[in-house]
């Protein structure tokens, strides 16, 4: 292995050079019910005032607060949809229905349940009687949420359900989104086979492809899987060239290190593709890559899962999202040590799978190193710990990331 291809640089400083080399893939129209997971290209507007009359909050009788001492006649039933016929005066009420508009000279609504009704047959009149105690208004006025041109989602924003619902009020059946990277995912290591195979004495399961897979689903990208590179440079370089010439991103985990048969970095090099870093100081995912060119980025996971699963949360995901226009920031949770967190070497920054119990107190999982995948199977989140700092103490504040 030829030493120029190793550049070890800080965490922060890997993901600052990553999210600065990334750009977005061009602008596509999607329909507002498949918005969720795609990040606007556009400002969102409100097309109207929300709500766009003084409605009802209630299903009661609308009237005037100082006619409530006396019995009221009933001039209408206003009902959601219908556009009131008549105005409320002196001495009268209408029954309105919850989502109706109220009527002018009402200023509001009391509820059914607080009004008795009597019916005259002689005179045709019914007569409603507010027997409760509160008053509230109950109407919410027009415009009071939104106005009509007001901006509800920046440009930028990463749709969620949450956003569904919003686009349908204003009626923004069509938004413009950013469109969603391709990306393939190769393994490299000719002790791999597939999880359904049977691993013969010196093999073991390919985990990483299908976690990555598996973790890039949940942003709502759908990979490319190219399969198993055997340790051979040729391979290797074919394999990628393949993947590369398909997608707008790779991902590879394995042969990124320093070992005698760790191809990747040499024949991305040999791709034309610059090499930014292939080395972190981060514990773990140390041996991980990062390279591009004009059109094309590669990131080099390191062999062992989770350090794989690692540098896949707090480097790639970043990264995509970037590439899909959204500036992503995800959540921590300020919560405190149950116990002493020690390390030893404290000469990268560390990740470390945490609990937390259900008081809030962050617990470390059995966790022995970048190979025990198992570890991840109870780990509610990570926690940072700087370089230089080797404990925590009990009852420190930890920021636990959700993983
Ligand atoms: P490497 O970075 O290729 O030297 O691999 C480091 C360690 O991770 C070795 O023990 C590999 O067997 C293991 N490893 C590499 N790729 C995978 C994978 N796709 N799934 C599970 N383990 C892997
Ligand atoms: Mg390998």
């Amino acid at each position: 292995m030829i030493l120029k291809y190793f550049f070890m640089i800080n965490f922060d400083q890997a993901l600052e050079i990553s999210l600065n080399q990334a750009f977005t893939f061009g602008i596509e129209s999607v329909s507002f019910e498949e918005a969720a997971g795609r990040v606007l290209a556009e400002s969102v507007r409100s097309d109207r005032d929300v709500p766009p009359f003084n409605k009802s909050a209630m299903d009661g009788f609308a009237c005037r607060r100082q006619d409530l001492a006396n019995p009221m006649h009933l001039i209408e039933v206003i009902q959601a949809g219908t556009p009131p016929l008549k105005s409320v005066t002196e001495g009268m009420c209408s029954q309105i229905m919850t989502g109706s508009v109220i009527p002018d000279g009402a200023d509001l609504v009391v509820k059914v349940e607080d009004c008795s009704r009597e019916h005259s047959e002689i005179s045709g009149i019914t007569e409603i009687r507010f027997i409760g105690e509160k008053t509230n208004v109950n109407i919410c006025y027009q415009g009071e949420d939104l106005k009509a041109g007001e901006e509800i989602l920046a440009a930028g924003t990463l749709l969620d359900t949450r956003h569904v619902p919003i686009l349908a009020t204003v009626g923004s059946v069509f938004i413009n989104v950013f469109r969603m990277p391709s990306v393939g995912v190769l393994s490299t290591g000719n002790e791999l086979v597939e999880p359904g195979e049977t691993p013969g004495i010196s093999q073991i399961r390919n985990t990483n492809a299908y976690q990555t897979i598996a973790q890039l689903a949940k942003m709502g990208i759908d990979c490319d899987y190219y399969g198993i590179a055997a340790d051979d440079e040729d391979i290797t370089r074919s394999m990628i060239s393949e993947a590369l010439q398909d997608n707008d991103i790779l991902i590879l985990s394995g042969g990124v290190s320093m070992g005698e048969f760790d191809f990747v970095p040499a024949v991305l090099d040999s791709l034309g593709l610059t090499i930014a870093y292939n080395q972190v100081a981060v514990q773990p995912g140390k041996p991980t890559l990062f390279g591009y060119d004009n059109h094309k980025f590669v990131f080099g996971l390191p062999g062992n899962p989770v350090s794989s699963y690692f540098m896949t949360e707090l480097l790639v995901k970043p990264f995509i999202y970037r590439c899909m226009g959204h500036f992503w920031n995800p959540p921590v949770f300020r919560l405190r040590a149950g116990e002493r967190i020690f390390r030893n070497k404290s000469n990268r920054l560390a990740w470390i799978p945490v609990r937390i119990d259900r008081s809030g107190m962050v617990y470390q999982i059995e966790y022995h190193g970048s190979a025990h995948i198992f570890s991840l199977r109870d780990a509610d989140g990570i926690i940072q710990v700087p370089i230089g700092q080797t404990e925590i103490v009990i009852g420190e504040s930890v920021d636990v990331r959700p993983i």
